[in-house]
């Protein structure tokens, strides 16, 4: 017998033993309920159950943090910060959500460290995940681009040039809070940057605050999501999430 006919028979040898003889495959099938159908969209765009934060026409999606209108640059599909302006936000709230967002620091390399193509995407307005331009540009690990901000350094530095996009795909899972306001589940993170995991499933350790240990602050379970105007003028395109508790 060839070796290879011979450990092929030792498999299905081990595997029929492996279970008693009252059981049968289709115990462990699982038919109902059956996974909803979604269509994933054509290359570049959102799926048929995202919503569309901006989609590149305008910011009727968002606004300041005192309520007024977005007053971001929005030119040829693209939003773009407006140093200044101050940090917008979602009109809708979240919970758990995945998050795709698209942005790109600037060409024309300004400053260094935390000062080149600086923002932030802040899931419920608390927890950041930093934006920056980290092309050969060095600066604390767990303050540069893909770090959730003073808590965690990205897996790796996945970056592409300035003046390219980039990409964020998040999967954001918020902190529980007790009725006291204790916390009874940390938030966690999931990062792919450009397609590489850059945050695995990394536990929140609370607010991503910029002086002192982060710390939890009760909050209600939906929040807006946040960008955050920090002088530098970075572009977002493609923003959209999915609402995890649908399923
Ligand atoms: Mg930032």
């Amino acid at each position: 017998m060839p070796r290879f006919v011979a450990v092929l028979l030792s498999g299905v040898f081990l595997n029929t033993t492996s279970y008693a003889q009252d059981e049968r495959p289709e115990d462990t099938e699982v038919w109902d309920p059956e996974p909803r159908i979604v269509s994933p969209g054509a290359q570049g765009q959102p799926p048929s159950d995202a919503i569309v934060l901006f989609d590149g026409s305008d910011l009727s999606e968002w606004e300041h943090l005192d309520g007024s209108d977005a007053r971001w640059q929005v030119e040829d599909g693209v939003m773009t910060v407006v140093g200044g302006t101050g940090d917008i936000r979602t009109k809708q709230s979240f919970g758990d959500v995945q998050l795709h967002i698209e942005w790109r620091s600037p060409t024309t390399i300004e400053g260094d460290g935390q000062g080149r193509g600086n923002s932030g995407v802040f899931l419920q307005g608390r927890y950041e995940v930093q934006v920056l331009d980290s092309w050969e540009n060095r600066t604390y690990g767990n303050g540069q681009a893909a770090s959730i901000y003073k808590q965690r350094m990205p897996l790796v530095n996945a970056m592409r040039p300035p003046g390219e996009w980039q990409t964020y795909d998040i999967v954001f899972l918020a902190p529980r809070f007790d009725d006291d306001g204790g916390l009874a589940e940390p938030g966690y993170l999931t990062v792919l940057h450009n397609g590489v995991l850059v945050q695995n499933h990394a536990e929140l350790q609370g607010l991503t605050v910029y002086i002192g240990a982060p710390y939890y602050e009760a909050h209600a379970p939906r929040q807006p999501l946040h960008l955050q105007d920090h002088g530098n003028p970075v572009s977002f395109r493609n923003i959209w999430v999915r609402d995890l508790a649908a399923d």
